[in-house]
This record gives C-alpha cells, structure tokens and sequence, in this order.
C-alpha cells in the first residue's frame, strides 16, 4: 500500500513547490477513506441519532455506537460507556475539569499537572481552581525535557486530588511514562488524567495497561475530521460525577420539580453530537490499523532520527527536546533568528511547519526563549521531504544570521 498516494491533499504544489506538510502535530491530513465516510454519512445516511423511529435514524444511531465501540477496542477500554464523544482534546480535559472538580475539589485542595502541558491542559484546571479556592502544582522537567518524577513524589500530599500530565509533549516530543506516574499517583489513592492529543496517532494505547483514570485526545490529531474527540473515564469515576452539560440526550425524566440523568456515557452527552465527523473518526481508526500501528512507530522514528542527525549539521542549531524516548516532533532555533521569519522563509518553499509557543508557553518561559519552529512528522511523510526540508535550512541559515 502506498499510503501517500491516499491522501489527495498532499498531492500539490505551494508556491510552484511540491508541498512538504510537517505540521502534523497541529493537525494530520486526513485519507481518502475519511473523507469518503464524511461523504457517504452527508450523502446517504444524515439523521438525528438515538431519538428517531425511522430507518435513516436508526442506521446512523448504530453506526455512531460501532464508533465507539471501535475506539473502545483501540484503546482497550474495559466498557464502551467508559468512551465519551466530544469535540476534541480540550472540551475532554474541560469535561473533567468541570465535572471531576465540581464534585472532588474543595477549598485548600491541590491539583498536580507538569511544566510541559498544552494550555489545554492548564486552563481548564486553573479555572477550577479559582473556582473551588484550591491551587495547582507544577512537576518541573530538565533541560533534557524529561520530568522529574521524584519531584512529583514530593509534590503529593493529602490535600492533593488529580494529576494531569500529557502522553506527549507536543512541542518537546518527550514520551512520559504514564505508567509510572499511574503508580505513584495510584499509591495515594489519587487519580491520573492523560492528555493523549500527541500520542494517540503515534503508538498503541493501552488505558487498561497504562492504568490512568482519563484518557483524552482529538481526532484531527489521528487523521479523522475536525470537530470530534474522545474523553475515556474509568466508570466508577464517571459514575460519581454531575453532567458537564445539560440539554437532550443526557437526561431520564425532566419534571420542573425533578430531573433525573441518563446512564453512561449519555450522561456526558448533551445535545446533537457531530455524528458525520465521528463516522469519519471510524474511517481513520480502520486506517491506522491498515498501516498497523507499529508500522506508524517504526517509519516516524526513521523519520525523526534520520532528521535529527541532519539538522544537528546546520551551524547553530538548538533542539529543544532531547529525551531518548520521544515521538515525531523536532522543535528547534538556528541562532538567534527570529523562528517566524525561518517559518516565513520555509513557507515560500512549500515547506509547511509551525512556529511560535505551541499553546506552552511555559516551556518557552523554561528556555527563555520567544518560541521555536517545530517540525512534526506523520505516517505518509518521507525521506526525500526531510532531504529538501534540512537543504531549505541550509539556505535559509545564512541569510537570516
Ligand atoms: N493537548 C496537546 C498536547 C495538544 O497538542 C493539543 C493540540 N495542539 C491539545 C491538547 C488541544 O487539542 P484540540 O485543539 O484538538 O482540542
């Protein structure tokens, strides 16, 4: 299978350059699969789910449940209701924010996250925080971008009542282990979030081996459309806690005196969901397992390795992000350029990276640095387009010192 030639995307010129995408931790491009399921759902099956009579609804409403049974079994979630649609990474980590610390936080509490969060996993606790007059506590990481795990040993206390750490740093590319901060957090009786935004198109997952309490990531980020996510929550958890939202579909009876809500996962369901998209979310899942997900692994750490051995050839290079377990992501500077003018530049060459904080403005504060340009690799990128890529920078250095 010659997996770049199913993404018609990627088949086009730039500025009369043949595109190079190499921001992929923003968003991959999505296979031609995904976007015939998107078709197909428009074309031939569009209906309100669960509520419906009708054949149209009826087929939609299992479609949309074999989803989510097939995000079950990729993530080896023990129950089906433990898998909860949402719109991406951030309204998950919002879902447990709000609804986790509504019935867990209270004033004086403590909640754990590290130095090396997306601000989508920052806000949403920092929010809650103020909320309940409880405070956050921060897991410093080296220079290296490892976290110090006996620092968040010393971190945990009786007043403390969730860790959230991400799988992957999106912009340091550090692998975390889960597991391991699963064990120290668990010693304690104290439960584990995990932002799977950056890991989830790049290894297997295993919620069950892992042992973490949350699991969230997006779509978008694992070739599906834009627009659906996934909160998974161990049951027990979910069960003791309030809807997020109120509205249709997360209710039993509404009575102007009463309201009782709906099992699992409906309870975290309100209002019509975005049933195409999650269809599509299906198409990318078979896909990925087309590939085989160790195949995903395998290529990307060519790709990562092989292209970190060439940019380390470019006179001044700073990698930020050295951590002997890390994914497809390359954040770097060359000198003191500016990394929004190395974008720019890159740019007019077809070249397709990101530059600026990543949304982590704390790694940025760490290295007391403005930002960095941030190379990110998927399954259909090659070596040829790291070739052109690292003979871009070559040209782009000089001019720019
Ligand atoms: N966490 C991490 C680590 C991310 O990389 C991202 C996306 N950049 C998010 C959370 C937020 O994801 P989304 O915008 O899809 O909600």
């Amino acid at each position: 299978m010659d997996i770049r030639t199913l993404f018609p995307i990627l088949d086009q010129n730039v500025y009369g350059k043949p595109l190079v995408y190499f921001d992929n931790a923003a968003t991959t491009q999505k296979p031609q699969c995904v976007i015939d399921a998107l078709n197909g759902y428009y074309t031939s099956l569009n209906s309100n789910i669960h509520r419906g009579a009708h054949y149209l609804a009826a087929k939609a409403t299992e479609c949309y449940e074999q989803t989510r049974e097939a995000v079950r079994n990729f993530i080896n979630a023990k129950h089906s209701h433990e898998i909860v649609f949402t719109r991406g990474t951030t309204e998950s980590i919002n879902l447990v924010a709000s609804s986790f610390c509504q019935r867990f936080l209270s004033k004086g509490d403590e909640i754990i996250v590290s130095g090396m969060e997306h601000h989508s996993n920052i806000v949403p606790w920092q929010l809650a925080c103020e909320k309940a007059g409880a405070h956050l506590r921060v897991i410093p990481f080296s220079d290296e971008g490892i976290l110090d795990l006996h620092a968040l040993t010393n971190l945990i206390n009786e007043k403390t009542r969730l860790v959230a750490v991400n799988h992957v740093s999106n912009t340091l590319g550090t692998v975390n282990p889960i597991a391991e901060i699963v064990n120290i957090a668990h010693s304690h009786n104290i439960p584990v979030l995990v932002d799977g935004a950056q890991s989830i198109s790049h290894m297997p997952v295993d919620v069950q081996a892992l042992g973490c309490d949350f699991y969230c990531f997006s779509g978008h980020k694992m070739y599906a459309p834009m627009g659906v996510g996934i909160m998974y929550g161990k049951e027990e958890l979910l069960n003791e806690m309030p809807p997020y939202q109120g509205g249709g579909e997360m209710i039993k009876d509404v009575t102007f005196e009463k309201t009782t809500y709906n099992d699992l996962p409906f309870k975290f369901e309100a209002g019509t969901p975005s049933v195409g998209d999650v269809l599509g979310l299906k198409a990318a899942i078979d896909f990925m397992h087309q590939c085989g997900i160790e195949y995903i692994a395998t290529h990307e750490k060519m790709l990562t390795d092989y292209a970190t051995q060439k940019l380390q050839e470019i006179d001044g290079i700073r990698i930020f992000g050295v951590a002997p377990h890390k994914t497809s992501v390359i954040s770097f500077l060359i000198g003191n350029t500016h990394p929004y003018d190395v974008g720019t530049l890159l740019d007019k060459l077809g070249i397709a990276v990101r530059t600026g904080h990543h949304c982590t403005q704390p790694i940025m504060d760490r290295y007391k640095i403005p930002g960095t340009v941030r190379a990110s690799f998927a399954v259909y990128n090659t070596k040829e387009e790291i070739d052109i890529f690292i003979q871009a920078l070559h040209r782009i250095a000089p001019m720019l010192q």
